[in-house]
């Protein structure tokens, strides 16, 4: 029977393909005691290597596979760390010696082994080490699959153009599904902010997420057709749906096409005003789409996906060839590099393992480098010396006022201090710049406009902590509105902060790549925006559409609305006059 869900739109595309479920809740193991004798033991620690030997077959394959062919060189790198875990064998062997002692089954021992791994790492009180409890349990997940006889890959007996159904799906397992030619992704959690929605529209893939409930009730292999722009998911549509979809599907593929080819067109509104159009990126072999896309730029580098899913953190060499490929890459356009937001709702794969009742509210980014300042100052000492390949600036995430953002300052000093003790080169000025993201750095903006050289606005998190919703829990999903008149009100206040005191002003939230919003931002006076490689095109037709002079009176107009519904009707019926055709699927 047909099933019609509304999710959270993701990333854009249509598709429709067999569902592949994706079961990644833990296993539920018992403990079996061994029958009498050694023969038992023997064979229980022989079945235990066979599947650790298999989990590292898997890994490697699955490494093989989306090493080069386009891939980012961080999904290569991810499967690397996981495959660690397997090759140091401290797990296997405590397992084995579980299993010899305690005369128990293998399931039960590599349980028990990961579970105290898992409490030592914990109890390390090293953030760090306590990140990488996720991937202990992820491993051994894989054993212990691997010993029931269970695929432990989502991408394993794929059908083609899949759409996979999951709970949720970690960053590893979105590196299994790239070189699948999997149709596009459903998830029950998760927000358009979240992991999953920013690797999916890093790698083009059509994805809705925060759908509750769903993988109960959809069969294997069942028709599903999904459209990441709208958020539409339909289990089994109905066959005469089926041509409408695909159709729809075609028409997008086709806009982005056309969009593309005129790609290199700058974007200024009919009445004359210039917008910069810069990329965020991810990883960065981005860099290549970002400049094919047209960008002028990268507005926003999210660095944390070079620590994700490793042993140990990345070093100042690995990270310095990191940042100068995209510095150099992207020369003379500008880059703001951003420090590691590591915590939070990034790379903790199960929310009940981080450990803080709050994450959102906790030891996270800018907070987070404070109180790990070695890990820190190595980051910023590699981006100063990238900063010598090209135009670059350094950015810090989640900056409550002043006194954090002098804190942040301090250290680029200590750094610049210590590589000239080493007599290692960066240049005289980089530019330092602060993340808007934070009610409270809104309140403080013209005394941070002091220290600052730019600001960017992350309208991600700043709708997150001015509405008190998560953006990342899909039950409150509806109530997060980035056309809150309160978040209009905040951007408009730190464009303004911004402005009075000459620096310069930019949008790197999913805000800024919403083509019904890209108007109300620039009717705002923000005069950069930065968007995924994939929706500059898209981006610069809008602003190419608009006069500046309607926006900006609308803007007013929005700035005196009562609600996100409001100003919502406002935009879309704006788009509807002005650039209809961008937009059809919204507006339908
Ligand atoms: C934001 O919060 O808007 C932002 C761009 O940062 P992130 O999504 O990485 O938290
Ligand atoms: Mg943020």
């Amino acid at each position: 029977m047909t099933d019609r869900r509304v999710g959270v739109p993701a990333s854009p595309g249509v598709a429709v393909g067999p569902a592949h479920l994706v079961e990644r809740r833990p296993l539920a193991v018992s403990c079996r005691p061994l029958a009498a004798g050694d023969a038992a033991v023997e064979a229980e620690v022989e079945r235990l290597r066979g599947a650790v030997a298999r989990g590292r077959e898997q890994i490697e394959r699955a490494r093989d596979r989306v090493r080069g062919g386009g891939h980012p060189a961080e999904l290569a790198r991810m499967m690397e760390a996981h495959l660690q875990l397997l090759e140091d064998d401290a797990l296997e062997r405590a397992a084995e010696r579980t299993v010899r002692e305690e005369r128990v089954n293998a399931e039960w021992a590599v349980r028990r082994v990961a579970e105290s791994i898992r409490a030592a790492l914990e109890a390390s009180g090293d953030e760090f080490f306590r990140e990488r409890r996720g991937d202990v349990l992820s491993a051994a997940e894989r054993i212990l699959r691997n010993l029931v006889g269970l695929q432990p890959d989502p991408a394993g007996d794929l059908p083609p153009r899949a759409v996979v159904v999951a709970h949720e799906l970690s960053p590893v397992d979105m590196s299994h599904l790239v070189h699948a030619a999997v149709a596009a992704v459903v998830t029950e959690t998760g927000s358009r902010t979240s992991h999953t929605a920013i690797l999916a529209r890093a790698l083009g893939l059509p994805a809705v997420v925060g759908v509750p409930d769903l993988v109960g009730c959809v069969a294997e292999g069942t028709l599903v057709a999904v459209d990441g722009a709208s958020g539409e998911v339909v289990v089994a549509p109905p066959s005469a749906e089926v041509p409408l979809f695909r159709e729809r599907g075609r028409r997008l593929a086709e806009l982005q096409r056309a969009l593309r080819d005129e790609g290199e067109r700058p974007a200024e509104t009919r009445d004359g005003r210039r917008i910069t159009l810069l990329a965020n990126i991810e990883f960065p072999d981005e860099v290549e789409a970002a400049l094919r896309g047209g960008a002028e730029g990268i507005g926003l580098y999210r660095t944390e996906f070079l620590y994700v899913g490793r042993p140990r953190p990345p070093s100042e060499e690995e990270q310095l060839r990191a940042y100068e490929k995209v510095v150099s890459r992207m020369a003379p356009r500008p880059v703001s590099l951003r420090t590691f937001d590591l915590g939070g709702d990034k790379f903790v794969t199960r929310p009940q393992l981080a450990g803080e009742l709050n994450p959102a509210l906790g030891l996270r980014a800018l907070r987070l480098g404070l109180r790990e300042r070695d890990l820190f100052r190595t980051q910023i000492r590699a981006m100063l010396r990238a900063a010598a390949a090209g135009d670059a600036g350094v950015m810090f995430p989640m900056v409550c006022g002043v006194g954090d953002f002098r804190d942040a300052l301090e250290v680029v000093a200590e750094a610049r201090e210590g590589l000239r003790r080493d007599g290692l080169a960066c240049p005289g000025e980089v530019p330092i710049g602060c993340m808007i993201e934070v009610p409270s750095a809104v309140v403080v903006a013209d005394l941070l406009a002091r220290h600052a050289a730019f600001f960017s606005i992350g309208t991600n998190d700043l709708v997150q902590y001015a509405l008190a919703i998560d953006r990342a829990n899909e039950r409150v999903a509806q109530l997060y509105q980035p056309f809150h008149p309160a978040v209009l009100r905040l951007v408009r206040q730190a464009v303004r902060a911004g402005r009075e005191a000459g620096l310069p002003v930019s949008m790197c939230g999913a805000m800024a790549e919403d083509p019904l919003a890209i108007p109300l931002l620039v009717g705002l006076e923000i005069d950069r925006i930065s968007v995924s490689p994939s929706s500059v095109p898209l981006a610069k037709a809008v602003v190419r559409s608009i006069r500046f002079e309607d926006v900006r009176r609308l803007a007013g107009e929005a700035l005196e609305a009562g609600t996100a519904e409001e100003v919502g009707r406002l935009f879309c019926d704006h788009a509807r006059r002005a650039y209809p055709d961008l937009v059809r699927e919204r507006l339908d």
